[in-house]
């Protein structure tokens, strides 16, 4: 097997206030985060790679060497001539966060128009990472291609990893995001879903008949996340069940999930060992969740 970690989706650019009318500028997104996490817990004999499309310009330039200067490969990543990448602004108004979007029109939205490019990268790795946004942003023609290609990827021995990552507001419906995200977990050897966003948008009672769910679709393996409750692994023939440890000192939850699944999938593709990987990611987001911001420098997995 290849030793590529390849995660694919958007990465945006983040302003988060530092005070009055004063922003700071950063990169961030769903999967661009698992990868950040997986690059700090993956030997160097792995390398994790970046797919997504960027402009041409100098804000997609600063992204490219963001991910550079993280050790992340952004060789595959496309360019394309008249787009550039989304932007999204954290607001605070009584301590509360909000988030304003602007990405209805981002490069991101294009990575699979071009198939054959879609295909070389796919073609090197051992591991492939998405997301139910990275789902999302895609026209839905596109969503095939790109579904089509992870088929032919798990066909040739590859892992295929998936968080569904419910945002029912980036979809055309929620019955179209539900249909793709099950079409979706059927192309994957494993599916990694948070309960909170599968009782809330697909209505299940409790995360052992999300994981059926998911089974039945056609996924290998599932792996229900629960904030504090029990992780659940579940595949046709087995489930188990693990109690992260308790985190007192809660500073803000971004990331939990993202975080999770990096040290999950890096300790799985190391040691196939299912409790070492549930124990890996548990104890990486209990620290993650303990700092503020989504990408926590000083968390060195141990
Ligand atoms: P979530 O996506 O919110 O279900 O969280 C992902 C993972 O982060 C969980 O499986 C836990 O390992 C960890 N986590 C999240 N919230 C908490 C919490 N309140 N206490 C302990 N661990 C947590």
């Amino acid at each position: 097997m290849s030793n590529t970690f390849l995660a694919i989706g958007e990465c945006m650019v983040e302003m988060a206030p530092t005070g009055e009318g004063t922003y700071a500028m950063g990169f961030a997104g769903d999967t661009l985060n698992t990868a950040w996490y997986a690059r700090k817990c993956l030997p160097e004999s792995w390398t994790v790679s970046y797919f997504t499309a960027v402009g041409q310009d100098q804000i997609s330039d600063q992204m490219l060497q963001f991910l550079g200067d993280s050790e992340i490969d952004t060789a595959e990543i496309r360019r394309l001539e008249d787009r550039t990448v989304g932007l999204y602004m954290i607001q605070l108004k009584d301590g509360e966060r909000s988030f304003a979007y602007w990405r209805s029109h981002a490069a991101a939205r294009r990575l699979a128009a071009d198939a054959d490019h879609l295909k070389a990268a796919l073609d090197k790795a051992g591991l492939i990472y998405f997301s139910g946004i990275t789902l999302a942003i895609l026209p839905p023609e596109e969503r095939k291609v790109f579904l089509s290609g992870l088929r032919e990827a798990r066909q040739r021995g590859a892992q295929v990893a998936f968080d569904p990552n419910l945002r029912p507001r980036l979809w055309e419906s929620t019955e179209i995001m539900r249909a793709c995200v099950t079409e979706a977990a059927g192309v994957c050897t494993l599916v990694m879903p948070s309960f909170e966003d599968e009782l809330a948008h697909f209505g299940d009672p409790t995360p052992k008949i999300s994981a059926e769910r998911y089974l039945a679709a056609g996924a290998d393996m599932v792996v229900v996340k629960n904030g504090p409750e029990d992780v659940i692994c579940a595949t046709k023939d087995a489930q188990t069940t693990f109690q992260p440890d308790p985190v007192r000192n809660i500073v803000d939850t971004t990331a939990a999930g993202d975080s999770f699944n990096a040290a999950f999938l890096a300790e799985f593709l190391i040691s196939d060992d299912i409790n070492a990987s549930v124990d890996a990611g548990a104890r990486l987001a209990g620290n993650v969740i303990q700092h503020r911001g989504a990408l926590v420098d000083s968390l060195v997995p141990a």
